[in-house]
């Protein structure tokens, strides 16, 4: 069995959501995973923002438009006067349920219920518009199954036993369709898998279920080699390994949540990502496979501080890479890159907010130096160590560029360089030149 997954844009209006339905009903049996339509997660923040400050008026207001929109996708959604009917009760019950929060104390508790309402209503019309069609399609509730730990990580044992316990429910429906992103947590309390997290659960299932494929279906073609706003001449990726998606998402390519990837790694199940816009293009296949002697794609990621420290004294006495370390550590500021010479070492970090202290207990052990508006450029692909004039060619590609630091050898998938922010463009088009489009 397959899942896919749906985000916000996709399902974003009754068009759009009449449109997947057709890209869903092909016969074969499958789950479907919805986000809520675009813009009303966002929404449901703003007005749990105007209830954190006690202003119940401010979030009727926008509770009132956002109802209104509903509305008008339910008039445009359904064709039959009983469906229209259907779809309004859901719409009536889930807004009355947001506007009593709007009455008593609110807390983490009640926002993580409000922005679950997303999710609900848009699963509820789209499984009301397939009835209407005459699909065999039935909801699976998240709330049923996905759940979180005491760590606050999801439970996969749980929810592979409830999931299954679901789905014997109905053996004979064609489409089973539930909720990206909504969870309990270790209490039974609603809760969620960050934002974003739909690309989450849809991994989470397709590893409970051991799903033959998982797609996410966006609006993009895939993943691109390189940045489209930034470069001209992108063009998409056909396959990745998992890792080699990880780096990419990690660096910048938005499209794929970092940590959905795990579940599907892990459970060895490819993951396609697909584009609504243009459903028979071939997306890009993300699975455990490496294309031997390939660089596939690079991404950049600003706003990157780089800190030298410099000791002669100090630099191979063991332990004071560890000290470094654990500065670091105590203000709970992840490194990025890392470089190390005989008399110093060189770290990124994108995380400034306890940098003055950061510098001020590294000043201890060396001589510190800053650089700040710094980018990672992180060449992915096969770069395994005994593969001979990959990394080379990335690095002419820098051949006019001034590099602060350079990372090879950390996976065998990645060569990281970190240049100034102003350099970025250039960089980037130069490495598409040189390893795409063969100037
Ligand atoms: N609706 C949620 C959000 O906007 C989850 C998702 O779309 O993945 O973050
Ligand atoms: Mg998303």
């Amino acid at each position: 069995m397959k899942v896919l997954k749906f985000g916000g844009t996709s399902v974003g209006s009754a068009q759009r959501m009449k449109e997947v339905a057709k890209l869903i009903t092909d016969g074969e049996k499958k789950i479907v995973v919805l986000s809520a339509m675009s813009g009303t997660t966002n929404t449901l923040v703003e007005i749990s923002d105007y209830l954190y400050k006690k202003n119940p008026e401010g979030a009727n207001e926008m509770i009132n438009k956002l109802e209104a929109k509903y509305k008008k996708h339910i008039d445009e959604l359904f064709a039959t006067a009983e469906y229209k009917q259907k779809g309004l009760e859901v719409i009536k019950s889930h807004f009355d349920y947001i506007r009593s929060y709007t009455k008593d104390l609110f807390t983490l508790f009640e926002e993580k219920v409000v922005l679950a309402q997303g999710e609900l209503i848009s699963t509820a019309l789209v499984n009301f518009y397939l009835q209407e069609c005459g699909v065999k399609s039935v909801m699976l509730p998240a709330l049923e199954y996905m759940r979180t730990d005491k760590n606050a990580e999801p439970d996969p044992v749980y929810i592979k036993d409830k999931l299954l316990a679901q789905l014997d429910l109905y053996p004979e429906a064609e489409i089973y369709i539930t909720q990206g992103f909504i969870c309990r947590n270790a209490y039974g309390e609603i809760d969620n898998l960050q934002r974003g997290g739909s690309d989450y659960t849809a991994s989470l299932i397709g590893a409970a279920v051991n799903a033959s494929e998982i797609q996410i279906w966006t609006d993009i073609d895939g993943m691109h080699n390189n940045d489209p706003r930034v470069v001209d001449k992108t063009s998409p990726v056909r396959q990745l390994h998992f890792e080699e998606a990880a780096e990419l998402a990690y660096f910048g390519a938005k499209i794929l949540h970092p940590t959905c990837i795990q579940p599907a790694k892990y459970a060895n199940i490819p993951v396609r990502l697909l584009n609504t816009l243009d459903p028979t293009a071939p997306g890009t296949l993300i699975c455990n496979e490496t294309e031997k002697e390939k660089i596939k794609a690079v991404a950049a990621k600003d706003d990157i501080t780089a800190i030298k420290i410099k000791s002669s004294r100090m630099l191979l006495a063991h332990g004071f890479l560890r000290k470094v370390f654990e500065i670091f550590e105590s203000y709970q500021t992840p490194i990025d890159m890392i470089c190390t010479s005989e008399v110093g070492v060189s770290v990124s970090v994108d995380n400034t907010k306890h940098l003055n202290e950061i510098l001020d207990d590294l000043k201890k052990y060396g001589t510190v130096t800053v650089d700040k508006d710094m980018c990672i450029i992180c060449v992915v692909g096969d770069l395994d160590w005994e593969n001979v004039g990959f990394e080379a060619k990335a690095l002419d590609a820098m051949r006019n560029i001034p590099v602060r630091m350079i990372s090879f050898g950390g996976s065998n998938y990645n060569i990281s360089f970190l240049i100034r922010e102003c350099d970025k463009k250039i960089a980037l088009q130069s490495l598409s030149d040189l390893l795409f489009n063969d100037k």
